[in-house]
């Protein structure tokens, strides 16, 4: 089994750029990012818009594929994995939560979280109690059968939390979970998500909100598909590097 930086790291990336079209036109959406995490970690990406959060976690989440350098999540180089590996690997390792839900809206809150359950072949007894147990982990008990449609914005956002956890994936990723909520509602999912790291899970989430990422255990600024070294970006007279009144701008 190929080894990743040490035994409690769960996402590396080593040297990861990912570049969109060619010559005058070429867009570096990430350029040259290296990034360790740790099984347990909670970690707040911030960054301005274009900044290259979206792409980092995709990358990270197997769905896009970097233009150089590897990408290990869960001790795999899951850049080096066929689409039918990449495929399965996705539905046990990552669970992802959207900033629109993404629920399926003809099913039911309990239907939407039985349906990872079922693709990866789960018997459909254990997953109907298991769905049960996630909605009322997530404080959604008694809406079970309700349609997206009938459910608050954060109601449905705890349904989505709930799908995410259904294949008990060591990583949750998270893109804007809370940018279609106010701010009360939001405050309430990103403590859900902070749940996760004291059931061993590892948490990733983008956010543009100061005071939530505040409150992450680790923040990871982002700036022109650049990710701040340790320590932060210093202020700098070259003006190569941004400086830290650009990051104020998040
Ligand atoms: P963020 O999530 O921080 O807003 P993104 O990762 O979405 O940033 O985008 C980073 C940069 O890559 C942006 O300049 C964006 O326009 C560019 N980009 C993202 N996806 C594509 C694509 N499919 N084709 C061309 N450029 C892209």
């Amino acid at each position: 089994m190929a080894s990743s930086a040490s035994s409690g790291t769960i996402i590396d990336l080593r040297r990861v750029s990912r570049c969109y079209g060619q010559g005058e036109s070429e867009v570096v959406a990430l350029a040259d990012a290296s990034l360790a995490i740790d099984q347990g970690e909670f970690v707040a990406v911030v960054g301005p818009s274009g900044s290259g959060k979206s792409t980092l976690l995709s990358l990270i989440s197997g769905i896009d594929r970097p233009t150089s350098g590897e990408v290990w999540v869960t001790g795999r180089r899951i850049d080096a994995l066929t689409e039918n590996q990449l495929a399965r690997w996705r539905r046990r390792a990552v669970g992802i939560v959207f900033q629109f839900f993404q629920l399926l809206p003809m099913l039911t809150a309990l239907e939407n979280v039985l349906l990872p359950m079922e693709i990866n072949g789960f018997e459909a007894g254990p997953a109907r109690e298991r769905a049960r147990t996630l909605l009322a982990q997530v404080g959604l008990t008694g809406r079970a059968r309700h349609l997206p449609s009938e459910l608050s914005g954060g109601e449905q956002q705890r349904v989505a939390i709930a799908r995410a956890l259904a294949n008990d994936p060591p990583l949750i990723l998270a893109d804007e979970p809370t940018g279609n909520l106010d701010e009360a509602t939001g405050s309430e999912i990103f403590e859900l998500l902070a749940m996760m790291p004291a059931r061993g899970k590892t948490v990733v989430l983008v956010t543009h909100d100061q005071a939530l990422a505040a409150r992450a255990g680790r923040i990871v600024p982002m700036h022109n598909g650049r990710i701040a070294p340790a320590g932060g970006w210093q202020p700098d007279r070259s003006s190569l590097r941004p400086s830290l009144n650009d990051l104020s701008t998040w």
